[in-house]
C-alpha cells in the first residue's frame, strides 16, 4: 500500500474505531464481559496498524498504542525497517506514558542493533542524558552519533566537557576541572567558553596572571562575550595587585573591542586614578552610543557641585532610575537559532537545545 494513503485510512479507521469503543461496541463488550482487544476491528496490515497505533497516542490513547504496537512486535512476518519503526513508536508511547525506563531500553536495543534507526535512537537518549546532566553519557552517545551520522559533534562534546569541569569546579576539584577545560579546547579550539573555564579555574587555583591571560584569550576570540567576560577579567586584575596593569590591559583590549561597558570600566579606572571621567564619558556618549555609558554619564554628573548648584542633580537621578527600568524590560540575550529571548546566559538554548546559540543583546542606541 502507499504510504500517502495511510495517514487518512488510519484516521478514518482510527475515528471509527473510537466511536465503536465509546458507544455500542463498548457497551456489547460490558454486557458480554469480554476484554477489548486493541487489535479488535483493525485490519490485518502491519503498516496501517503501525500508523493507527501512533494516531492513539498522538489522540492521547497512549495504553491502546502501546497494546497495538506491543501485539505489531510480537508478529514474525515483519521486515526489519518496519519492526525498527515500530519500535520507536513504542518508545515514544513508554515517553509519553511516563515509562521512561521502558523506553530507553527499547532506544538502547535499536541503537545497539546498528540499524537504519541506530541513530534516531542515540539521538533520543542524547537527549534524555542532557536533561539529566549525565555529561559523560552525553559525551559518549554524541561520539556514537558522529560515528553513525558522519557530522562532527565536537563542539557540542566539548560544552558536554565544559560542564564536567564546571562541576568540578563547584565541588573544589580543579585538576579535574582543568582537565575538562582542556580536552573541551582540544575539541573545539575555536570556543569562548574552555578559556573562561580555565581563567575561573585558574583563579580558583590563585595563579591570577593565567587567569588575566585566559580571560583574554576568550575574548580574542569572541569579543561578544565582553559583558560576560569583563567582571572576572577586572577581579582578576584587581587581586593581581598591580595597578597600572588594570588600564594598561583594559586600553589593550579597546584596540579591537568597542564595546560600550569597556569605555564605562575605562572611565571608571581614570577616577579611580583622580582624574576626571565625564570627559571620556561625554565623548563615549557620542562614539558608544548605549544605556551604559549613558547611565555611567548620569551617576557620575548627578552628585557633582556644579549640577547640583544648578537644580538638575534629582532630574539626572530620576533620568537614571527610568533608564534602569527600561533596561529590566529589554531581553538580555537572545538564541541566534530561534529567537528565545532569555534574561540569563544559558549555554544550551531551553526552547531549541542548541547549544552556544544565546548571545548577548548589544547594547547599543539605534541597532
Ligand atoms: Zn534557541
Amino acid at each position: 500500500m502507499t504510504t500517502w494513503l495511510l495517514l487518512p485510512l488510519g484516521m478514518a479507521l482510527g475515528w471509527a474505531l473510537s466511536r465503536k469503543s465509546d458507544g455500542v461496541g463498548a457497551r456489547h463488550d460490558a454486557e458480554t464481559g469480554a476484554a477489548a482487544t486493541p487489535l479488535a476491528g483493525v485490519p490485518d496490515n502491519p503498516e496501517l496498524q503501525l500508523t493507527l497505533g501512533s494516531l492513539f497516542r498522538r489522540r492521547g490513547e497512549v495504553e491502546r498504542a502501546l497494546q497495538l504496537h506491543q501485539t505489531l512486535l510480537q508478529r514474525s512476518d515483519i521486515d526489519v525497517d518496519l519492526r525498527e519503526e515500530t519500535q520507536l513508536e513504542l518508545a515514544e508511547d513508554f515517553q509519553q506514558a511516563g515509562l521512561m525506563d521502558q523506553a530507553e531500553a527499547v532506544w538502547r536495543e535499536l541503537a545497539a542493533g546498528n540499524g537504519r534507526n541506530a541513530a534516531a535512537a542515540v539521538q533520543e537518549l542524547l537527549t534524555v542524558a542532557e536533561q539529566g546532566r549525565e555529561w559523560n553519557d552525553a559525551v559518549r552517545l554524541a561520539k556514537q552519533l558522529e560515528s553513525l551520522q558522519g557530522a562532527s559533534a565536537r563542539a557540542r562534546v566539548s560544552h558536554y566537557h565544559c560542564e564536567l569541569g564546571e562541576e568540578a569546579l563547584t565541588a573544589g576539584d580543579l585538576d579535574v576541572a582543568r582537565r575538562h577545560a582542556r580536552q573541551a579546547e582540544r575539541d573545539d579550539p575555536k570556543a569562548v567558553r574552555p578559556r573562561w573555564l580555565q581563567a575561573r579555574v585558574a583563579e580558583a587555583a590563585g595563579d591570577l596572571a593565567e587567569a588575566v591571560d585566559r580571560y583574554r584569550a576568550a575574548l580574542e576570540i569572541d569579543g561578544r562575550y565582553i559583558d560576560d567576560l569583563l567582571p572576572g577579567l577586572l577581579k582578576a586584575l584587581e587581586r593581581h595587585g598591580n595597578v597600572s596593569l588594570v588600564p594598561q590591559v583594559l586600553g589593550d583590549i579597546a584596540v579591537n573591542n568597542h564595546a560600550p561597558a569597556l569605555l564605562v570600566a575605562q572611565a571608571d579606572q581614570q577616577a579611580r586614578a583622580g582624574g576626571d571621567p565625564m570627559p571620556m564619558l561625554a565623548a563615549g556618549l557620542v562614539s558608544h552610543p548605549s544605556r551604559v555609558v549613558l547611565k555611567a554619564f548620569l551617576a557620575t554628573m548627578a552628585p557633582r557641585p556644579e549640577v547640583i548648584q544648578a537644580g538638575l542633580g534629582e532630574t539626572a537621578t530620576a533620568l537614571r532610575t527610568a533608564l534602569e527600568a527600561m533596561e529590566k524590560s529589554t531581553p538580555g540575550y537572545v538564541c541566534e537559532q530561534c529567537g528565545f529571548t532569555p534574561r540569563n546566559r544559558f549555554w544550551q538554548c531551553p526552547a531549541c537545545r542548541h547549544w552556544g546559540t544565546i548571545h548577548k543583546v548589544p547594547d547599543r542606541f539605534g541597532v
